[in-house]
């Protein structure tokens, strides 16, 4: 039911309930008024008829006194007397005279021969005749003036004509019926019907009680009621209640239209006011309910009201405010990212596709660049993801500076990494997202990307860290690798997981054959979750051979991968996977104690001066717990601490310096050695060798390569030399494969040798076998 009809339904009763009782109590006072008044009126009636009859008693009484004083009565004369007096009085109907015994004595005037009823009144007695109505005659004894106290009775007949006249007009003009009766009942009329409602009933003195019901008389309903006139007289007036009840009625008929024109103006305002105070509020309010279903939120200020509803047509308000900041708020998640307030992958295909739909008409390129940080997931795990979180917002206003600075493609200033012809976007984690469009050539995309790569290289002040990164970068074009956004950002993910394979730090374009590595890598990261647990993983050795020094067992491990179906794996395909995956602290745990397990048995076994260094991944360094294993297995396997050494790169050094300075300090405070590996290849910095604690320089192999062919790579290498004798340093040479490159760095007194020349890395047996017979010779050379 609706709400109007609610209110409408409680509170007509309660306007009609009391209209009705009025009405009804009015019908009923009414009622008993006008029964009051039919008595008042029986009264009235009688009164007048009294008044008549008693009118015609005086006539009556002055008549017979006028015949008394005014004519000499006596037996003689009283013929002539009577007709005299009655000659000079026409009012009187007839006269005469009768002696005590009844004989007439004279008669004057016409005899009433049509009388219907005769009834004795006090005085006299009334008659009433067929043709001329009522009559009363009065009796009276006169004294005869001749002989001695005789008398006479003198009767005297008068007309009433008013009387019957009145009861005439009574019946005519009010309906109302008057009929007189006498002692016994009998009543005075011709009518038939009227005798017989009469007969029976008795005469009694004002018998109508208020209450009394109606009588039925000649078809119509009749209220009686009774009066007494004279001693012999009674009368009863026959009011017919249709007078009454029409008078009632029509009071009633009066009352209801004004209660039901009360009731319907009553409903009429309620209607109104419910209306304006209620309903028509709650059907705005549902207007405007739909209109923010709808989504379109327009204000409710129109409702500046004092009561109630004006308190909840501000509360109203207020929730749809805020209804409207929270649909901002999730429209921002939606569609940008919160940490970076970049665009994210949603606005980014987006993006992708409506300049897909430009670029067929303009006939330009498009350019997807996806990269994805290196190792960030160690900074993350290792630093705490608010470092993380910071570093990810810095990468994302570097980003910004690159294509603002990109001067094909923003001519505009660009706002939230979008300036209509490119976007950056962050797709999630550490993986961005670029697209350039009106692009000519793949060239301009390398542009880009060479740019990005520049720019990340420079340090990221993050809290108290100086933190280094680099990316990876794939590239895929339009229409060449992929025809929707989904697959071109598919193929550019495709060309990043290329050059992460390919060492990192990195562009590569997209090319179909790319994604059978991609997928290869995919499996490979899958399978060697287990491989550690199933002892797939080995470590290799390959011997350092000293140089004009004591006799010693040096040697570098270097790990290999036996994959049950592939075979032997290279640590240059695995070791980033493990790195990126974080599994390389595992498996870096696992090569130092396999390590210190191996010297342990070497010792055992009698041999003197045995050391081996360990390569240890940037990863482990900076994000790692290294020391704590290093202490672990010198303890465990007994080892002197300058048995042990570790290899690091620059890289690894680079990305927090401040850690990595502490870290190395700690592992060196324990004895056990550092070298810096592949020196030459990284920035090769004189500030490094000073600000760590290095003991020994790893000269790269692509130093080695030509030296006897490339006087530059022997001017590089010289310099090297020098720089660590200065800092008494030792120095090793990897990659040596060849005699000349051994005399190359015996004469300039190198301290190790370490290459395919002397032996390549092979399992402890073998390589420890290597050195017994490489001294054996030298001893026989020696003798
Ligand atoms: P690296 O530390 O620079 O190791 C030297 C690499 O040069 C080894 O490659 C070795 O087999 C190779 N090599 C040695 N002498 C010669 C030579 O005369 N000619 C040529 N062509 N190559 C020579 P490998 O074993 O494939 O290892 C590659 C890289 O994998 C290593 O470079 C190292 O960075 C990493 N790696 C290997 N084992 C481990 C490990 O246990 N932990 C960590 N973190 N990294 C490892
Ligand atoms: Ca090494
Ligand atoms: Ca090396």
């Amino acid at each position: 039911m609706k709400l109007q009809t609610k209110f409408l339904s409680i509170l007509v009763p309660l306007i009609l309930a009391p209209l009705l009782l009025v009405s009804i109590t009015a019908h009923q006072v009414l009622k008993s008024n006008v029964q009051d008044n039919s008595q008042t009126q029986t009264q009235i009636i009688a009164d007048q008829l009294e008044w008549k009859i008693s009118k015609s008693e005086e006539l009556a009484n002055q008549y017979i006194n006028e015949l008394q004083n005014s004519y000499v009565l006596n037996r003689d004369r009283i013929e002539t007397e009577i007709n005299t007096f009655h000659a000079l009085r026409p009012g009187i109907t007839n006269i005469s005279a009768k002696d005590v015994n009844g004989m007439q004595l004279a008669h004057s005037g016409k005899h009433l021969d049509d009388v219907i009823h005769q009834a004795p009144l006090a005085l006299g007695s009334l008659v009433l005749t067929k043709s001329s109505g009522y009559f009363v005659v009065y009796r009276q004894a006169v004294k005869l003036l001749t002989s001695n106290a005789e008398s006479i009775i003198v009767e005297l007949t008068l007309h009433l004509p008013e009387l019957g006249q009145f009861i005439e007009a009574t019946r005519r003009n009010s309906h109302i019926v008057i009929v007189l009766r006498d002692k016994a009942g009998t009543p005075f009329t011709q009518d038939r019907s009227l005798k017989t409602l009469f007969s029976g009933t008795s005469f009694s003195e004002n018998t109508q009680s208020k209450n009394a019901e109606p009588i039925q008389w000649n078809q119509k309903q009749f209220l009686v009621s009774n009066k007494t006139i004279s001693n012999d007289i009674s009368m009863e007036v026959l009011t017919p209640t249709l007078n009454v009840r029409s008078a009632t009625d029509k009071l009633n008929a009066l009352l209801s239209y004004i209660a039901i024109g009360a009731g319907l103006l009553s409903v009429a305002i309620l209607h109104k006011s419910i209306a304006a105070l209620v309903t028509s509020p709650l059907a705005r309010f549902q207007r405007h309910t739909q209109n923010i279903v709808k989504g379109n939120t327009v204000p409710v200020n129109s409702l500046n009201r004092s009561d109630e509803i004006g308190d909840f047509a501000r509360s109203f308000d207020e929730m749809r405010q805020h209804l409207l900041s929270t649909t901002e708020q999730i429209e921002e998640l939606a569609y940008y990212d919160t940490l970076t307030g970049l665009p994210n992958k949603v606005t980014f295909i987006d993006t992708i596709q409506n300049l897909i739909e430009k670029s067929t008409v303009t006939g330009h390129q498009l350019a997807i660049v996806f990269f994805d940080l290196d190792n960030f997931k160690h900074i993350n795990d290792g630093l705490g993801h608010e470092v993380g979180d910071n570093l990810l917002m810095e990468v994302g206003n570097r980003l910004k500076e690159c294509i603002r600075s990109h001067d094909i493609i923003s001519r505009e200033a660009p706002t939230n990494g979008n300036d209509g012809n490119s976007m950056i976007a962050r797709l999630g984690g550490d993986e961005f997202t670029l697209v350039l469009s009106k692009i000519n050539s793949p060239e301009e995309a390398a542009k880009v990307a060479n740019r990005i790569l520049q720019r990340l290289g420079a340090a990221f002040d993050i809290g108290d860290n100086e933190l280094f990164i680099s990316a990876s970068i794939g590239i895929s074009m339009y229409p060449k690798d992929g025809k929707t956004p989904e697959a071109l950002l598919k193929s550019a993910d495709t060309a990043m997981y290329a050059a992460k394979s390919n060492g990192k730090n990195n562009y590569h374009f997209y090319n179909a054959n790319m994604n059978k590595p991609v997928l290869e890598r995919i499996a490979l990261e899958s399978s060697m979750r287990s491989a550690l647990e199933n002892q797939e993983f080995i470590l290799y050795f390959q011997p350092k051979v000293p140089l004009d020094q004591e006799p010693c067992f040096a040697f570098e491990t270097l790990m290999r991968w036996k994959h049950p179906e592939k075979g032997m794996v290279s640590p240059g395909l695995f070791i980033p996977l493990a790195e990126d995956t974080g599994y390389i602290h595992n498996l870096g745990d696992w090569a130092i104690e396999e390590t210190c397990k191996q010297i342990e048995s070497w010792n055992d076994q009698g041999y003197k001066n045995v050391s081996v260094s360990v390569n240890l991944s940037p990863v482990q360094l900076n994000y790692g717990n290294p020391i704590q294993t290093i202490k672990h297995c010198l303890e465990k396997y007994r080892l002197s601490p300058s048995q042990l050494e570790i290899e690091i790169t620059e890289s690894g050094l680079m990305q927090n310096e401040k850690l990595a300075i502490s870290l190395l300090n700690d592992i060196k405070a324990l004895g056990v050695r550092i070298a810096l590996d592949d020196f030459g290849t990284g920035y090769s910095s004189m500030a490094y060798l000073l600000k760590f604690p290095i003991d020994t320089l790893k000269i790269d192999r692509a130093f080695i390569n030509d030296i006897e062919s490339n006087p530059e790579s022997l001017m590089v290498l010289e310099a090297i030399i020098s720089l660590a004798k200065n800092m008494n340093l030792h120095l090793v040479a990897e990659g040596v494969e060849t005699k000349e490159q051994l005399e190359i760095l015996q004469a300039r007194q190198c301290n190790y040798i370490q290459g395919f020349y002397f032996a390549k890395p092979t399992e402890a047996q073998e390589a420890i076998h290597f050195f017994n017979s490489y001294y054996e010779q030298y001893q026989e050379k020696a003798s």
